[in-house]
């Protein structure tokens, strides 16, 4: 039996909206379903997620989220309308306008599209909908609860009906609703696939999966047939977007396949990610991903090597500022440490410096921006001869100066730090060395 999440384009028009049906009885193994809040229906449109924040952002401003409200009102009418949708759509709304009025988080407000996509398509499919608030949990700290939630799910997973869950929230033990993170309702989709033993996980977006790399800036990349939990990990770290990086954690334990599906164009495979890809014939590189905005920590002293305990005291310096650490190259007496510069704002960098000077009185330190960092992501490349080489040949027939070498023991990746102005140079470097 299959779980089918539908991203924010598959549920932002009455048109896709009928493709998703289409999509979902085609095969009668589709019985779960996990919708996201209607999404952009043009470029330059605003997702119905983003509108209920700016509601609740109204709410706290004016005491009320009337302005904002009626553009959502509008967006629900109209597609209820398009579909021929029978449930008292402005009762519902009612419902959300109220509540969000009397909430004290944004968290209320930004669960509503995922809830109001539920109540629609639950009645498109003539499936129950079943209130993701019931099933998915989080504990009093604010973590999700996944054995609680597991349990929950698995209650369902004999329903005879179809079932739509709405995505992207649970409910906390005093009964307020939280969210995961953005793009969450990918996470929830990998939950509910976990709790109803899924034979397979199909996060249908609105593009035919995963590509080698980014294709803005690579023009039309190849795309990616077979992917492991593993590379899925690394690619989604480092900013590949397709799915939520979270995703993986929920199925992985019992090792559920998911299948990036396109609802534009079901005829395609999409990428099939697999607890492990041995057997099929995988290319050397699986994927290339990259993420400009990090920030490193020089550090020189002279015999750093031999003063035991070095590294921990410059590290429990990051870890009382609250930072954590995305590579440590390090040399016989320099120390490099990359973190992403999210993680720094708001932290004055002098802090950060006097207190490593403090801590293990260096000779020279200094602080600098702008790096890219780059993964070239693939199990082939442990069994490959030459992969480096070909990698670093590239970059060097392109002139990008590398700037930081990283490679894991697994031997699953190799990242290179180059120079944020080299970064879209150095991606179709490398993605033309292996795949041009
Ligand atoms: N609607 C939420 C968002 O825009 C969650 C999701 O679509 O997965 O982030």
């Amino acid at each position: 039996m299959k779980v089918c999440k539908f991203g924010g384009t598959s549920m932002a028009t009455a048109a896709a909206i009928n493709r998703v049906k289409k999509i979902i009885l085609s095969d009668k193994e589709r019985r779960f379903v996990v919708v996201s809040a209607p999404g952009k229906r043009y470029s330059h449109d605003t997702k119905v997620t983003d509108l209920l924040y700016a509601a609740y952002a109204e709410k706290c401003e004016k005491g009320s989220c009337s302005n904002t409200m009626s553009a959502i009102r509008a967006r629900f009418v109209e597609l209820c309308a398009d579909l021929g949708v029978k449930a008292d759509i402005n009762k519902y709304l009612d419902e959300v306008e109220k509540g969000i009025n009397e909430s004290t988080s944004a968290d209320y407000a930004a669960s509503r599209g995922e809830y109001l996509s539920a109540v629609v398509v639950s009645e498109v499919l003539g499936f129950e909908m079943v209130d993701a608030a019931d099933v998915i949990k989080f504990k009093h700290d604010g973590t999700f609860d996944a054995e609680l939630t597991n349990d929950l799910v698995a209650r369902y997973a004999n329903s005879e009906k179809g079932i739509v869950f709405p995505g992207f929230y649970g409910r906390m033990p005093d009964k307020s609703i939280k969210t995961f993170t953005r793009g969450g309702s990918d996470f929830t989709g990998a939950i509910i696939a976990r709790g109803v033993a899924a034979d397979v996980y199909e996060n249908w977006t609105d593009v035919n999966g995963f590509m080698v790399t980014d294709p803005r800036l690579v023009d039309s990349p190849k795309g990616i047939e077979v992917l492991s939990y593993e590379e899925l990990r690394e690619l989604s770290y480092m900013g590949a977007s397709v799915l939520h990086p979270d995703s993986i954690f929920p199925v992985q334990i019992d090792g559920i396949p998911i299948n990036i599906r396109n609802t534009f164009d079901p005829d395609q495979p999409g990428t099939m990610i697999l607890p492990s890809t041995e057997g099929y014939d995988t290319p050397c590189i699986t994927g290339i991903a990259g993420r400009k905005g990090n920030t490193t920590i020089s550090l020189k002293k002279a015999m750093m090597n031999g003063e035991i305990g070095f590294c921990r005291k410059v590290l429990s310096v990051l870890e009382r500022h609250g930072l954590s650490v995305e590579h440590i190259p390090t040399g016989i007496d320099t120390m490099s440490i990359v973190l992403s510069d999210f993680q720094t704002k708001g932290i004055p960098e002098k802090k950060i410096i006097d207190d490593i000077r403090g801590a293990v009185n260096p000779d020279h330190i200094e602080i600098s921006h702008s790096l890219a960092l780059i993964a070239i992501v693939g199990h082939g490349m442990a069994n490959t001869l030459g992969t480096a080489a070909k990698i670093f040949t590239a970059l060097y027939n392109a002139g990008v100066n590398i700037r930081l070498i990283d490679q894991g023991s697994s031997e699953l990746n190799i990242i290179v730090g180059v120079e944020e102005k080299d970064y879209a140079l150095s991606i179709a470097a490398i993605y033309n060395a292996f795949f041009g």
